[in-house]
Order: C-alpha cells, then sequence, then structure tokens
C-alpha cells in the first residue's frame, strides 16, 4: 500500500503494521498500552510548562512527585525527590499524607511504589509504556520452569533466589517465596554473601540464581565476592533446560539469568580503549549493569548513587567517562563545568523507556488527577505484593540498612 492510499479504518484501529502515535491508539501485542484517556497535550503546546506548574500546583501535598536519575531534564524539574528506584518508593512510603505518588520511572519501579506505600496511596504512572527491557527478560512462568529445571537437577534444596530491583512484582514475589531477598546495584555484594550463608557459605557448594541482570550478577560475585568467573553459568529461558546439563548446574555458585539493560550492555571495552586514546588521564566509571570485560576496563565501578557522589568530589580540572545512562551524564557535565565529563560511547542513546515518560504524558497524569480522574494506576495483586513485600524486606534487614 502507498503511503498516501487513503484508508477509512477508525484511528483507533490501526493496521497492524501502523505507526502508533504517543498517547493515541493501544497495540496490546506489542506494548502495554499507550492510549491516554481524554486529551494528551502536543509535544509542541507552548504552555506545558506552565500547565505543569499550575497543575502541580494544584494538587498540593495530595500528589507526591518522584523522578528516576534516568528521567529526561523536562520531567525531573518537576520531581519533588530524585533517586534511584528503591530510595524513592522509600520516599514514597514515608509521604503518607500523599494521596496520589507520580512515579516518573519505569513500570516495575512504580511497582515496588505500590507495594511499599499504603493502601490509601494511589501510584501512577504517567506513560503505561514506559516498562523496562531488562526487567521483560524474566517472566514468571519462565522462572517458574527455571526452577522446575533446578528441582529435577537436585539443586534447588541448595539454591537461593536473589532479584535486582530491576524486575518485575512477579518476580520478587517468586524470590520472597523461596527465602530469598532483592538487592540493589549498591548492595548486591552484601545480598550475595547473606544469600550464600542460607546456604552453606561462600566456601560450601550452595548457589545462587541471580535474576534478571547476568552482568551486575556476574560482576559482583567475581570481582566483589572472590568467585572464579568459572563458578557462574547462564541460564537460557529460551534454551530446554536453560541450555545448561544438570552437571554444570551441579558445578555451578552463581546461576546467572540471561537478562541485561540494553542501555548499560552495549557499552564495548573498545569504548574504553577510544576514550582513553582520545582524553589522557581520564577516569573511567562505569555502572555495575555493564559487561563484565568493560567493568575490567574500567577504573571505578559503581550505582548511579556512587557516580554521582564520585563526581561531586572529584577534582576540579579532572576528566572522567561516564558509563551509565545518558540523560544522567549529561545532567552530571552541566552540574559540573569545572570537570570534563564525556559519555562513553557517543553513539549510544537514551533508556527509551525512561524517555517515554515526557511531559505531556506528566501534564496529562497531574491534569486528570486535578479533574478527579485517576488514570494510569498501577496496582500490585495482592498475594505477590505480600511475598513481595517479604523479599523487599528481607534487603532492608540486611547488614548496612
Ligand atoms: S536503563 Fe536499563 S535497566 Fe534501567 S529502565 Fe532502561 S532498560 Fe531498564
Amino acid at each position: 500500500m502507498s503511503l498516501t492510499t487513503p484508508t477509512t479504518r477508525a484511528f483507533t484501529e490501526p493496521a497492524p503494521s501502523a505507526l502508533l502515535l504517543l498517547g493515541r491508539g493501544v497495540d496490546l501485542a506489542s506494548e502495554r498500552g499507550v492510549e491516554c484517556v481524554g486529551d494528551l497535550p502536543a509535544a509542541s503546546d507552548p504552555d506545558l510548562v506552565e500547565r505543569a506548574r499550575v497543575a502541580r500546583a494544584a494538587l498540593g501535598d495530595r500528589a507526591f512527585v518522584l523522578g528516576h536519575h534516568y528521567q529526561r531534564d523536562e520531567v525531573i524539574r518537576f520531581a519533588d525527590v530524585t533517586g534511584d528506584s528503591f530510595k524513592l518508593a522509600r520516599e514514597a512510603a514515608a509521604r503518607p499524607e500523599a494521596e496520589f505518588v507520580v512515579f516518573c520511572g519505569v513500570h516495575f519501579m512504580a511497582e515496588s511504589a505500590d507495594i511499599l506505600t499504603s493502601d490509601t496511596q494511589q501510584v501512577v504512572l504517567p506513560d503505561l509504556a514506559a516498562g523496562c527491557s531488562m526487567a521483560d527478560m524474566a517472566a514468571i512462568d519462565q522462572v517458574e520452569d527455571a526452577w522446575d529445571v533446578l528441582v529435577d537437577a537436585g539443586v534447588a534444596e541448595h539454591t537461593v533466589p536473589v532479584t535486582y530491583m530491576n524486575s518485575t512484582a512477579a518476580i520478587k514475589a517468586f524470590t520472597g517465596r523461596h527465602g530469598g531477598t532483592v538487592c540493589t546495584s549498591s548492595n548486591a555484594h552484601v545480598a550475595l554473601r547473606w544469600a550464600f550463608d542460607q546456604v552453606g557459605g561462600l566456601d560450601g557448594t550452595g548457589k545462587v540464581l541471580f535474576m534478571p541482570d547476568q552482568h551486575l550478577g556476574r560482576n559482583t560475585a567475581v570481582r566483589l565476592l572472590g568467585l572464579p568467573l568459572e563458578a557462574c553459568v547462564v541460564f537460557d529461558p529460551r534454551k530446554p533446560g536453560g541450555g545448561l546439563t544438570a552437571q554444570q548446574l551441579r558445578d555451578a555458585r552463581m546461576i546467572l539469568w540471561r537478562g541485561h539493560c540494553s542501555v548499560h550492555g552495549r557499552f564495548s571495552p573498545r569504548n574504553v580503549a577510544d576514550i582513553r586514546a582520545a582524553v589522557p588521564d581520564v577516569t573511567v566509571l562505569v555502572h555495575p549493569e555493564c559487561q563484565h570485560e568493560v567493568v575490567n576496563a574500567a577504573d571505578m565501578v559503581g550505582s548511579t548513587e556512587y557516580i554521582i557522589n564520585a563526581l561531586d568530589k572529584a577534582e576540579p580540572g579532572s576528566s572522567w567517562a561516564i558509563g551509565t545512562e545518558l540523560n544522567l551524564v549529561r545532567r552530571l557535565a552541566n552540574a559540573h563545568p569545572d570537570k570534563q565529563i564525556h559519555y562513553l560511547d557517543s553513539t549510544v542513546c537514551f533508556c527509551s523507556t525512561m524517555n517515554r515518560i515526557d511531559l505531556p504524558h506528566l501534564v496529562w497524569a497531574m491534569e486528570s488527577l486535578v479533574a478527579g480522574r485517576v488514570v494510569n494506576r498501577i496496582v500490585v495483586d495482592a498475594d505477590d505484593a505480600h511475598w513481595a513485600r517479604v523479599a523487599l524486606d528481607q534487603m532492608l534487614a540486611l547488614p548496612g540498612y
């Protein structure tokens, strides 16, 4: 069909291959749904910033707006607090007077906020298409099947699941049901030590099933716990038996889920070599979601909070190459004009799902709340919420919390 061929198809029923405009129409086969009830403001609306200000002021203390570090500048300026996903969920829980928690982040973060906040608080995600490709790489039926494989191999009773915050509520609930814990990129080493202690300690033969980010699991186990690289195996949910033999599972200490972050996973050792060649005395600082080879080639490794603190403390005039999401790196470069801050790879783009939350969606969500209409509410079912809370509480009980 020619691009100019007229069509009588209703706008809300696009052809399977049609490009859906943001906020218009739904394609449940490919996305969580992008339909917005009412009118989504145009991105070109010159009054958008003013509309956001007015809606925010009208909501007052009834709303609390959370902004993840990777959000767009146009959105983060309206956040009451910024941070990583766990910090944001705790901040929301600490404000029970806020009836609405507007989460500018991605779906799993809003789920965690719903789990940690009270029943009287309603969590809103301005665009339901703001998912996370990493979290989506571990579906609950795949993980249940994987556990059956571990049972058949005779290793499940010696295995503790540990899931990264960046996972769905269903995976966190699975972890809680099986005596495991949630972790963040800041405390993954503490969580892993605790998990190994439940099955005979680091020097024993017990195992951890780490989901969904293989890179964070591997980097933590090898670099911070001193396990050999050969002790890590990758469970591929798309292959029978995870692509592993029962003997490989029995020999392993870290069973890594085959998942990764589409942003951090793209940095390469070549990026590190190139920036070192281009910028003398550069310090390369990367997130532990990067590949093991990249982390090994870097000078420093740490979570987003670690990266922010490291640049706060850096000497004026020092040069840095940062391997994390671009929105955050750009803001850090603007905040530290006295330091040379480079993005580790100039060809890597923003996190596409984080970027789904734009000013039109934020305005639409807040104006809807002002009008008495709660849109895009995120609700975790009660049973999953209970068991996910068990796993989150286990994390809070780890040393250092
Ligand atoms: S940066 Fe990576 S882990 Fe974070 S939301 Fe985007 S895809 Fe998910």
